[in-house]
């Protein structure tokens, strides 16, 4: 997968080619191109705001300056375009996979009260474009959104963790989060693993660990409970 990130503040992204994400750039699993959006101003301030039209507080990003960076970052390809915004479609573990399945991400993080709509608008006609939101509350910047994506994609793309199996095993894959872990010792401050988890017993073992799941979901997470449909339920769920 190439990753493309468009944004006035390159260093943040640094953290891309750390730890896992930087294995998978060295194993040739992701390229990743981090871009200026200034390299595309031509005056002395390097603006990329103006004041908004209509009035109000803080400046938008122009559409002169990320017109040009999408053309030149996009040129003869179409990505899928994302555009973190609070104002965006919620980020879901279900939306990392269908993006873990593109060819190509290009990323337009957003300062400020965000980017002009028309650049949005006028991207749209050309490339897929989503706008996506972290979950609601308002950052500063579309950087650490990035991050966030990124990482939740990346770890899906086959080769990228060490046991393919670990992430089928993760929250939100079967609809609910996943419940408690434990590893050695035996004891630990007077508080000792769940006896089921050493017995050996593999089904017993399967089937606790469900039910931690749905009782966890069921405290935690109605929400998730009731979206789950009635077939991802057996008989023994159900008794929960
Ligand atoms: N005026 C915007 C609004 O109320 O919807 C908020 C702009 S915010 C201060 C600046 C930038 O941070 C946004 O353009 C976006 O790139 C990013 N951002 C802030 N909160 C976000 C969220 N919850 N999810 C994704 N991106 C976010």
């Amino acid at each position: 997968m190439r990753v493309d990130v468009i944004t006035i503040f390159p260093e943040y992204l640094t953290p891309l080619r750390e730890a896992l994400l930087g294995k998978a750039i060295d194993k040739g699993l992701l390229e990743l191109g981090v871009h200026d959006l200034r390299r595309w101003t031509y005056d002395v301030h390097k603006a990329v705001d103006d004041s908004p039209f209509g009035g109000g507080p803080g400046m938008v990003m122009k559409p002169q300056v990320w017109g040009e960076a999408l053309d030149e970052v996009c040129a003869g390809d179409t990505p899928r375009l994302i555009v973190p915004t609070p104002a965006g479609r919620p980020f879901t573990q279900a939306m990392a996979t269908e993006l873990a399945q593109e060819r190509r991400l290009v990323f337009a993080c957003g300062r400020y009260e965000g980017i002009d709509q028309r650049v949005i608008d006028d991207a749209a006609t050309r490339m897929p474009v989503d706008e996506v939101s972290i979950g609601d509350y308002v950052l500063v910047g579309g950087e650490v959104a990035v991050l966030t994506i990124v990482e939740a994609v990346v770890r899906l793309l086959p080769g990228v963790l060490g046991n393919p199996a670990s992430h089928q095993q993760d929250s939100f894959s079967d609809g609910l989060l996943e419940g408690p872990s434990y590893t050695r010792p035996v004891v630990w401050r007077d508080r000792a693993v769940p006896d089921v988890l050493r017995s050996g017993n593999h089904a017993a073992i399967a089937r606790w660990r469900r039910d931690q799941a749905l009782e966890r979901t069921f405290h935690r997470r109605p929400d998730l409970l009731e979206a789950l449909p009635d077939s991802a339920l057996d008989k023994h769920d159900r008794k929960l």
